[in-house]
């Protein structure tokens, strides 16, 4: 049978169409990319689609379609999910999976809890990884449950796999001892964490105090929404304070076309602003240009 597979608007190799080939790979079967245009040259399609904001192709009306950008409801089957990826469709030369799923947080504006439930553990790392040198986790709060956390990043530690936790660790959680095995992973990117929410603010403050013990402060980013329900000086209040606890910041618009959101982001991850130039002076001089622009 030849089946193919459409990824419509992934920004990394998509997982599950990675998982589905394998599980027909296995069968016999030949499977292919493809793209909704050729659709009719397949005895099966199976499209996948991460986000809602991009637009939905026509598809024929056999396609099998999943992903968040569907549904939230939609997917694998138990045999697929618990495959090894065919990292070959992308020629992707790194592990990725994750080896827990949901968050027992419920942050407003996240999809996970309603899609995922509440945190759940999976596997372990050998289920999707087979020999790379970096590996890309998609967890989205691996550090909640702590025994859990020690034995994947054991995992990690002693494969000297090169890690990136692609979705962040939780501040709220991270203890002296989730410090102490994190600091001995190789890290493949800076471990992220989010300051959100203000109301957070004393959580973050702790964990920082936690990762400057580890002298892990300067490997770390927080990722702090702006625009969602938070004033401009609550979003500088933050900033400035993670820039006093001396950790890099980079700032997530909710609305990337508000005028505001945008200029905000733009002076504190252009690190070379940033360092040199204070909001207000920036923000000035912006307006000014635009005066003159007039
Ligand atoms: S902690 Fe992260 S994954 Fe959990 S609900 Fe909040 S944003 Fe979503």
């Amino acid at each position: 049978m030849k089946i193919g597979l459409i990824d419509i608007d992934s920004k990394i190799p998509n997982l599950a169409l990675m998982k589905i080939s394998a599980y027909f790979k296995t069968q016999g079967n030949q499977i292919k990319m493809t793209s909704p245009l050729f659709a009719d040259q397949f005895d099966e399609i199976f499209a996948s689609k991460i986000f809602n904001y991009t637009e939905k192709p026509i598809l024929p009306d056999r396609t099998i379609v999943g992903g968040s950008g569907y549904s939230l409801d939609a997917k694998l089957d138990e045999d697929m999910e618990n495959l090894m990826p065919d990292y070959s469709l992308y020629n992707c030369d790194y592990a990725m999976g994750f080896t827990s799923r949901g968050c027992n947080r419920n942050c407003p504006f996240c999809i996970v809890p309603e899609k995922e439930g509440k945190w759940q553990a999976v596997c372990d790392i050998y289920q999707f990884w087979n020999g790379q040198n970096h590996l890309k986790l998609l967890d989205n709060s691996l550090n909640t449950d702590e025994n859990f956390f020690i034995a994947i990043v054991s995992q990690m530690i002693k494969e000297k796999i090169e890690i990136d936790f692609s979705q962040g660790l939780d501040i709220r959680y991270l203890t002296d001892k989730q410090a102490f095995y994190l600091k001995q992973v190789k890290l493949w990117k800076r471990i992220h964490f989010a300051w959100d929410l203000m109301g957070t603010e004393k959580a973050v403050r702790r964990g920082v105090k936690i990762l400057t013990k580890y002298k892990l402060n300067w490997q770390s980013t927080f990722y702090v929404l702006i625009g969602f329900n938070t004033t401009p000086e609550e979003d500088l209040y933050r900033i400035e304070t993670l820039r006093n606890l001396k950790v890099n910041s980079f700032v997530m618009p909710f609305d990337k076309f508000d005028r505001y959101q945008k200029n905000f982001a733009r002076w504190v991850n252009r690190k070379a602003i940033f360092e040199n130039v204070k909001w207000q002076d920036y923000n000035r001089s912006i307006k000014n240009e635009k005066l003159q622009r007039m």
